[in-house]
């Protein structure tokens, strides 16, 4: 049975608990541990598959289609971990499950109650994770903050874990937060009473990271651990980073954030090796190289919506020993009237369509693809960004002027997107959405077989729409090049364009698979083609 390690949060959300945990995780597997992730988030919600990004940002999927909370995302970015179902928790999942039991009459009778039923749940799902085979460490970041009402059955359930196991066995890391009021002060009152509503439900945290705008100085330090009944070594400061979050995981071990845990949980491991995660801090502190992404979007006013894409350009750029300039272009600013964008376009080198659903911003995203090819402008579509790809070459090449998706015009008369035959009858059902794996060919002698270098991947899906067949020939015959397909041939996976130095939609979500440490091919290559794209409008600038 592998140890356990559970983040919990205090003060108020988006402190950054998600990405903690993971760099916490990095740290741990930098020492040789095999370490799994879990999120709990105490919502309602059996999965985030139905939430709104604006509200809760972008649904991260696992290879197995669970749609999840974006840290999974950040797990995947920071860890080793395996991801699927399992490691995502939610109350909706824990209820239905006891629900469910109770009307199989499996409690036999007895009054179904939150303690121990939903506490029992809750622990049966946290430790069958721990008890995978060669596990070290599980870490376990419960969502929401100390002292939320939905949070009371969770903290219990570690509470009682603690309990069970032993503090050398599991424990608590707090994050919180130590606010600078004017004059520049820090004050440490909102720790003190955070840590205190954490020990009226008998948790002591034995780590504290503090959230604070630079680090802490040592007499504030030991003020926090004397309040709080924390080893003052284990009061870490986890300041602001300027440049990127990938140096988290540095700046706790410059702290022995690593070795406190260690010691506590009696474990023994090997000395951390941090290169690979100094070297892409390197990378994008020093590069000098700039590339300039436009991302059109329609959801682009919340930085998490798009936070798996934004981060995979990130490794794009460092793979090319590049910087990053992430340039957010709302779809709806896009002038459909006069169709002028180059004061939008001129600004970047490259221009990315993400994936997304519902009708507002389409016409804007499929004005900027129409840019993008017709420019010779780097252009990626991901999903809904390959489907606008299609529905722009459509009726600008092939002169199908209301050519569309069926789930914007429903009964236009050129649907090149739509559902498949099969997928029509069981709509009302719901459940027609292709999530998860699945693999797909590729077609030898196309640009996307050059930039994977083999002919089968598997890559992660989201979406309910396709390329429809009925136009498959069509599009062939206006050049347009069909370069991946599912190996049945039945669904079209990923297109390019002909005579475009970069022009690539694919109906998958590469961004889910991208790391730090392993780009994903496909943006590397399209990074690459937007620092050449720079390269080569430099001397027009020049000459101007
Ligand atoms: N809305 C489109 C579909 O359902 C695209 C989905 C997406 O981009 N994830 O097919």
């Amino acid at each position: 049975m592998s140890k356990f390690i559970f983040v919990t949060g205090g003060v108020c959300s988006s402190l950054g608990k998600g990405l903690a945990a993971s760099s916490l995780g990095t740290l741990l597997e930098s020492r040789g541990l095999e370490v799994r992730m879990i999120k709990i988030d105490p919502y309602l919600n059996v999965d985030a598959g139905t939430m709104n990004p604006y509200q809760h940002g972008e649904v991260y999927v696992t290879d197995d289609g669970a749609e999840t909370d974006l840290d999974l995302g950040n797990y995947h970015r920071f860890t080793q971990s395996p991801l699927s179902q399992d490691n995502s928790i939610t109350t909706g999942q824990v209820y239905q499950e006891v629900i469910k039991k109770e009307r199989e009459g499996r409690y036999l009778g007895r009054t179904v109650q939150v303690i121990p039923h939903i506490t029992d749940e809750i622990k049966r799902r946290v430790y069958q994770i721990g008890k995978e085979d060669g596990v070290d460490i599980t870490i376990t970041e419960v969502g929401g903050t100390v002292g939320d009402i939905e949070s009371i059955p969770f903290l219990e359930a570690v509470r009682q874990i603690i309990h069970e196991l032993g503090r050398e066995n599991a424990i608590s890391v707090h994050l919180t937060l130590i606010p600078e009021v004017s004059g520049g002060e820090l004050k440490t009152k909102p720790t003190q009473h955070s840590v205190k509503n954490m020990q009226q439900t008998g948790l002591q945290p034995d780590v504290l990271l503090c959230r604070v705008p630079h680090t802490l100085e040592e007499g504030l330090r030991r003020k926090i651990a004397l309040f709080t009944n924390v080893d003052p070594k284990a009061v870490i400061s986890a300041n602001d980073v300027d440049t990127t979050i990938y140096e988290i995981p540095i700046i706790y071990h410059e702290q022995n954030m690593d070795g406190i845990v260690l010691d506590k949980l009696e474990l023994s491991a090997t000395d951390p090796d941090l290169s690979g995660w100094e070297r892409v801090v390197h990378t994008l502190k020093n590069a000098e190289r700039t590339a300039r992404v436009g991302i059109v979007g329609k959801y682009i006013e919340l930085h998490d919506s798009y936070k798996s894409v934004y981060e995979a350009l990130y490794h794009g750029a460092i793979a090319n020993q590049a910087k990053l300039d992430l340039i957010k272009i709302d779809a709806e600013s896009i002038d459909l009237d006069t169709g002028d964008n180059k004061h939008l376009f001129d600004e970047v080198d490259g221009i990315l369509v993400p994936g997304g659903f519902g009708q507002r911003g389409i016409e804007g995203m499929i004005e900027a693809i129409r840019y993008g090819r017709e420019h010779k402008i780097p252009t990626f579509g991901i999903c809904l960004g390959m489907q606008t790809m299609i529905i722009e070459y459509a009726r600008s090449v092939m002169g199908l002027a209301e050519a569309n998706s069926t789930e914007f015009y429903p009964d236009g008369p050129h649907p090149v997107i739509s559902l498949l035959e099969e997928q029509v009858d069981v709509q009302n059902f719901g459940g027609t959405m292709r999530l998860g794996h699945n693999t797909s060919s590729l077609e030898p002698g196309t640009r996307i077989h050059d930039i994977y270098n083999k002919k089968t991947i598997s890559e992660r899906h989201r979406h309910r729409f396709e390329v429809s067949n009925t136009y498959r020939e069509a599009f062939l015959e206006a050049g347009l090049v069909i370069s991946g397909q599912t190996p049945n041939g039945a669904l079209v996976e990923a297109v390019e364009w002909p005579d475009h130095p970069w022009g690539i939609g694919v109906q998958y979500h590469p961004e889910f698979r991208s790391t730090p440490l392993i780009p994903h091919p496909l943006f590397q290559s399209f990074i690459e083609a937007v620092l050449n794209h720079e390269t080569m409008r430099e001397p027009a600038k020049a000459e101007i």
